[in-house]
């Protein structure tokens, strides 16, 4: 038998089933037509931008990195909830634009940004989070051919990265961002050559549980923040903090203490120097915001035993939740939280193995877990499917096609 992660909390339960939004699972699946299917829990949404709200002080804004989740109708909910929106592609952009987000609360950040996504970036005024030198002068050239002054901000590859992070996205060579000693001539330049210089984007890494390694990445990019500013000698309008915020997603994790994160920052900002008086922060968060809301509903269409171990074969898969089926950026693969739905208050009784439909032994959604007994028609759950879901796994393989997705 193999552990299962924690399910988030904000689920409900009615005769014994599921219930997201007040409404059984069977139901939903019954009203979007068909499994597999995301649902997306509006008030679970709510609550976590509330919750973060209460935790962070003030001064601090909110942006959703959309990556996390695309779905429209998500995102509509989220421009209603967060002060801003962080694309990274044209793709994103014309997403965000068609759920009505307003093109001056965006950000563009993101390596490989062509010609035609600066040109309709620039026109948009949308702010671009510069990734390198080269892409600052084609911004520039590109807002002088427009006769438009284009909103740059400069994203730094820090010295630092986020401790305990699952994917590190600062210290030492990469792709992104422009290394920090080269910053402040490049600050200088873009004032000097008119662009509307923005600030900086400072993004070190994803998914840290530790509130101590959050705390410790926000006070060495405050710290940064104050060595560039010096350097520069002019104060950045606005600093994106960057994010990192993780969710429990396997036995044993702990929820992130927003609290302790949110003091600390707080204890941070009132001894800023003066120079920074006037300076806007946020951080951008993907998962964290929506990654508890979602659940991948999948209906079993096989049971069966091999060699004494029994497998519930669904008509869902890693081409919808790579995730968790451990391919998308995990080195020992564990199970996510899961449940089987349709009987969510009977008694765990045997340890199966829950298995897509593809063609491959790569497509196992949970191992070796310890379940009720489920059977055919019965339907699965896998919980935290809210980021990096739908929009991160290959729905194409095998010919399947994507899922379905709601918001409720
Ligand atoms: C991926 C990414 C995010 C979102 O990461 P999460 O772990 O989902 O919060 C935010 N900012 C940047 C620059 C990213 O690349």
């Amino acid at each position: 038998m193999k552990a299962t992660g924690p399910i988030p909390s904000g689920y409900e339960i009615v005769d014994g089933e599921l219930a997201i939004g007040g409404m059984k699972t069977s139901a939903l699946v019954a009203q979007a037509g068909d499994t597999p299917l995301f649902v997306y829990s509006t008030g679970h949404l709510r609550q976590r931008v509330a919750d973060l709200r209460a935790a962070m002080p003030e001064r601090l804004a909110i942006h959703y990195a959309m990556k996390a989740n695309p779905y429209s109708p998500l995102l509509s909910l989220m421009n209603e909830l967060v002060d801003g929106f962080d694309v990274a592609s044209g793709g994103e952009l014309e997403l965000a634009l068609n759920a009505g987000v307003d093109a001056a609360r965006i950000s563009f950040a993101g390596p490989g940004k062509r010609d035609r996504e600066l040109q309709r970036a620039i026109s948009l005024g949308v702010t671009l989070n510069c990734e390198s030198e080269g892409e600052a002068a084609r911004a520039l050239a590109i807002g002088a051919q427009l006769g438009i002054t284009p909103c740059i901000a400069i994203r730094v590859n820090p010295s630092f990265d986020l401790k305990g992070s699952g994917m590190k996205m600062g210290g030492g060579a990469k792709q992104f961002g422009v290394d920090a000693e080269r910053v402040p001539a490049l600050a200088q330049h873009l004032i000097a050559a008119g662009a509307d210089w923005r600030g900086f984007h400072i993004y070190a890494g994803s998914q840290a549980l530790s509130a101590d390694a959050i705390i410790a990445m926000q006070a060495q990019t405050l710290a940064l923040v104050g060595e560039l500013t010096d350097a520069i000698g002019a104060a950045p309008p606005h600093v994106n903090l960057g994010g990192g915020f993780g969710i429990p997603y396997f036995p044993g994790d702990e929820p992130v203490d927003i609290q302790a994160v949110g003091a600390a920052l707080s204890e941070a900002f009132d001894v800023l120097p003066d120079i920074l008086a006037e300076t806007e922060f946020c951080i951008e968060l993907g998962r964290y915001l929506v990654g508890e809301a979602g659940v991948y509903l999948t209906r079993i269409v096989d049971r069966k035993i091999s060699h004494g171990e029994v497998f519930l074969i669904t008509d869902g898969g890693l081409h919808h939740q790579l995730a968790a089926s451990g391919n998308f950026g995990t080195v020992i693969r564990r199970n996510y939280p899961v449940a089987i739905a349709t009987r969510y208050e009977a008694e765990p009784e045997e340890v199966a193995s829950i298995v897509g439909c593809l063609c491959t032994p790569l497509d196992k959604l949970s191992d070796s877990a310890h379940l009720p007994r489920a059977d055919v028609g019965d339907l699965v759950a896998i919980f935290c499917a809210g980021a990096y879901g739908a929009s991160a796994s290959p729905a194409n393989f095998l010919g399947q096609g994507p899922a379905k997705e709601m918001l409720v």
